[in-house]
C-alpha cells in the first residue's frame, strides 16, 4: 500500500511540472513554520525556569518579559511562514489541477471519435474536472501538513532528550499509542476491508445513478422500487460493510486513538509523580518543576500533530481515487497519425479481412470481414441487431481503428492517410447523430463552416426540410431545444442529412435510424437519401429493406461475420438469412397496410 501511495504522489508531481519546485518550497516552509511554532514552548520553559529560580520573590525575574516577547515573535513568525507555505502550495495545487485539465483535454482530442460514443462526454468532463479538483486538497494542504507533522515529531523527540527524557517519553508514549491505533484501523488486513468498504460505497453511488436514470421505466411499467434489485442490494451491501468496518474494526482502535490524542498528558502525571522524590533528593527540584510545566503545556500540541496526520492520510486516499479517475482519461486510446500521409487515389472502399473487438469485449464485433465498394457504387449492410453493421461503418472514418486486417479508402489504408483528408472525403450520418443546441443554420453549417446562407438553405431543401423551417418561429435561425422547439426523430434525421448533403463529400456513410418509421417522414427521408447518395460511393445501413432493393451489393452481417453477399435478386431466393429477412419484412409491411385499412 505504501508503494502505491508513493507512486500516486509522483504521478501528481509529474502533472505539477515546473510547479513541483513551488510545492517543495511550500513543504520546506511548512517545516520551518513548525519549528518556529515550537520555539515559544522553549520560551515558556525559560520563563518557568526564571520564575522558579527566584520564587517566591518574583520581582527578581528580570528576563521574563524578554522571553515573553520572544515567544510572541516566534509564534507570529511561525504563522506568517505557514501562510507563505500555504500560498506556495496553493499556487502549485491550482496550477497542477489546471495542468491535469489541459493534459486531459489534449489527450481526449487525440482519442478516436468512437471513444466518445462509449463514454458520454459529460461523464468524461466530470471525471477530469472533479478529479483535478480533488487533487487540490492533497497538494494545497496535506503535503505541507505531512512535512509539518514530521517536523513536529522530530522536534518532539529532540525536545524529549533536551529537557527530561523520562517526561518526554511519557508524552511521546501517548502519541505512539494513538498512531498505533490509527494504523490498526488502516493497515494490514484491515486495509483490504477498508478498500472493500470504499468500493461498496462507490458501487452504491453508481447503482443510485442507474436507479435515477431508470425512474421513467419504473413509472411506465408500474414497478415497485424492489425491481431495482441492484440498487437495493448495493445499499444493503454497503450498510453491512460499513457496520463491519466502523463497528467491528474501528470502534476499539478509534476509542484508544481519541483517548490518547486528547489526553497526551495521561502518562505525564504518573511519571512525574514517580520521579519527583528522586528530584527532591538530588536537590534540583526547581528544574524538575520547570520541566514538568514545559511538558504539561507541550503535550497539548501532540493532539494537533496527530489530527493533522489523520487529515493527511485521508487526503492521500482522496487523491488516490481522484488520480484513478483521471487515469481513465489519460489511458483513453489515441488515434495514431501517420508522418507520411498518402493521398487516397479514388473513392472506393475496401474491407480486407477486417476484425475489430471493442475494448473489454470478449468476442469480436467484426470478424474477418472482406468486401469491396467500387467508386460510385452503393453497398448496403443488413442483418440482425448487434450484427456489427454500425461498427463496420464506423471503422471507415476511423471512429475506431481495426484490430486486424485493414480498411482501405481509395486504395490506401485509412491509417496511412491524413485524418483531415479522410474526414473531408466522407460524410456520415449516424443513428446517434445528435444535433447540438444551436440554430438549425449552425447545425447544418457545421459540416462546412465556410458555406453561405444560400448554400445551407439549398441543402435543407434537398434534405426535404422545408416543412420544418416553415413551422419554426425563426425559420433556419431557430435554436433547437429552446422555447418548445423540439424536432421529432425523423425531423432530426433530415436535418442531419442536410448537414451531410452540404458537406458534398464523395463518400457517404449512412446508418439509418429505425425508430422514426412514420410513413410521412419515411417518404421524405427516402427523397433526401436519394439526393445525398446520387453519384457517390455509398455504404448504407438500412433497416427497411425497401431501401436496399436497388443497392449494387448487399452484405449480410451476423455476429460480426459477413454471411452473405450479393444483389437483392441473388439473395432473395437463396434460402439464407437475407431471404428470411425479406419474408419477415414483407409480412411486417402487410400488417401495416392492413392496420391502415382497419383505421
Ligand atoms: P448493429 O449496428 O448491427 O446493430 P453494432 O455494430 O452496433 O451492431 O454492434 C455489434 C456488437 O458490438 C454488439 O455485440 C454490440 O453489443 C457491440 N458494441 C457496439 N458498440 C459498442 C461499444 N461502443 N462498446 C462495446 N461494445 C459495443
Ligand atoms: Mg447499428
Amino acid at each position: 500500500m505504501k508503494e502505491k501511495k508513493k507512486s500516486d504522489l509522483s504521478i501528481l508531481l509529474e502533472y505539477a511540472g515546473n510547479y513541483k519546485r513551488l510545492t517543495f518550497l511550500g513543504m520546506t516552509l511548512s517545516g520551518i513554520a513548525m519549528v518556529l511554532g515550537m520555539l515559544p514552548y522553549i520560551c515558556i520553559w525559560l520563563v518557568a525556569r526564571d520564575l522558579i529560580a527566584v520564587a517566591p520573590d518574583w520581582t527578581k525575574a528580570t528576563e521574563v518579559g524578554k522571553y515573553g516577547w520572544m515567544a510572541f515573535a516566534f509564534a507570529i513568525a511561525g504563522i506568517v511562514v505557514y501562510f507563505a507555505a500555504l500560498m506556495c502550495t496553493h499556487l502549485a495545487a491550482f496550477r497542477t489541477a489546471s495542468n491535469i485539465r489541459k493534459q486531459g483535454m489534449k489527450h481526449l482530442m487525440k482519442a478516436p471519435l468512437g471513444f466518445f460514443d462509449s463514454n458520454a462526454s459529460g461523464l468524461l468532463r466530470n471525471r477530469l474536472d472533479g478529479g483535478a479538483a480533488e487533487t487540490e486538497t492533497l497538494l494545497a494542504h496535506n503535503l505541507a501538513d505531512i512535512v509539518g507533522s514530521a517536523t513536529m515529531f522530530i522536534g518532539m523527540i529532540v525536545l524529549m532528550f533536551v529537557f527530561d527524557w523520562r517526561m518526554g517519553a511519557a508524552c511521546l508514549m501517548a502519541a505512539v499509542i494513538s498512531v498505533g491505533a490509527m494504523f490498526t484501523m488502516m493497515g494490514g488486513k484491515n486495509a483490504k476491508i477498508m478498500q472493500e468498504y470504499q468500493a461498496a460505497q462507490d458501487y452504491m453511488s453508481k447503482a443510485g445513478t442507474e436507479y435515477v436514470r431508470g425512474i421513467p421505466v419504473v413509472k411506465v411499467f408500474q414497478q415497485t422500487v424492489y425491481s431495482f434489485k441492484a440498487f437495493k442490494e448495493a445499499i444493503e451491501d454497503y450498510s453491512k460493510k460499513a457496520e463491519h468496518y466502523t463497528g467491528d474494526i474501528c470502534r476499539g482502535p478509534q476509542a484508544v486513538n481519541l483517548t490518547f490524542t486528547e489526553g497526551a498528558f495521561i502518562f505525564l502525571v504518573p511519571v512525574a509523580l514517580i520521579i519527583a522524590p528522586g528530584a527532591l533528593r538530588s536537590g534540583d527540584f526547581a528544574g524538575f518543576v520547570t520541566n514538568f510545566a514545559f511538558y504539561a503545556v507541550f503535550s497539548a500540541i501532540v493532539s494537533t500533530a496527530l489530527a493533522r496526520i489523520m487529515f493527511a492520510a485521508s487526503g492521500m486516499m482522496l487523491a488516490s481515487t481522484a488520480l484513478g479517475r483521471i487515469a481513465t482519461i489519460m489511458d483513453a486510446p489515441v488515434l495514431k497519425i501517420t508522418d507520411k500521409p498518402i493521398e487516397p487515389k479514388n473513392n472506393s472502399i475496401e474491407f480486407k479481412d477486417v476484425s475489430f473487438t471493442y475494448d473489454g469485449a470478449d468476442v469480436p464485433a467484426i470478424d474477418h470481414v472482406s468486401f469491396r465498394v467500387e467508386p460510385g457504387q452503393t453497398v448496403a449492410l443488413v442483418g440482425p441487431s448487434g450484427g456489427g453493421k454500425t461498427t463496420a461503418a464506423s471503422l471507415i472514418p476511423r471512429f475506431w481503428d481495426v484490430t486486424g486486417g485493414s480498411v482501405l479508402v481509395g486504395g490506401v489504408d485509412v491509417r496511412d492517410t491524413d485524418p483531415h483528408v479522410l474526414m473531408d472525403k466522407i460524410a456520415f450520418v449516424f443513428q446517434n447523430n445528435r444535433l447540438f443546441k444551436a440554430s438549425i443554420f449552425d447545425n447544418v453549417r457545421a459540416s462546412r463552416p465556410d458555406a453561405t446562407r444560400e448554400e445551407v438553405k439549398r441543402a435543407l431543401s434537398a434534405a426535404q426540410c422545408d416543412d420544418i423551417l416553415l413551422k419554426l418561429p425563426q425559420g433556419m435561425d431557430t435554436v433547437i431545444g429552446t422555447e418548445g422547439t423540439y424536432l421529432s426523430g425523423g425531423e432530426q434525421q433530415r436535418v442531419a442529412l442536410a448537414r451531410a448533403i452540404l458537406k458534398d463529400a464523395p463518400i457517404v456513410v449512412l446508418d439509418e435510424a429505425t425508430a422514426f418509421a412514420d410513413p410521412e417522414n419515411e417518404a421524405l427521408i427516402q427523397k433526401a437519401f436519394a439526393t445525398l447518395t446520387k453519384g457517390r460511393t455509398v455504404i448504407m445501413i438500412a433497416h427497411r429493406l425497401s431501401t436496399v432493393v436497388g443497392a449494387d451489393k448487399i452484405i449480410v452481417l451476423d455476429n460480426g461475420h459477413a454471411v452473405e453477399e450479393g444483389t437483392h435478386e441473388e439473395l432473395k431466393n437463396k434460402g439464407g438469412m437475407y431471404s428470411r429477412m425479406w419474408a419477415d419484412y414483407n409480412q411486417a409491411v402487410k400488417w401495416r397496410i392492413s392496420a391502415g385499412e382497419v383505421m
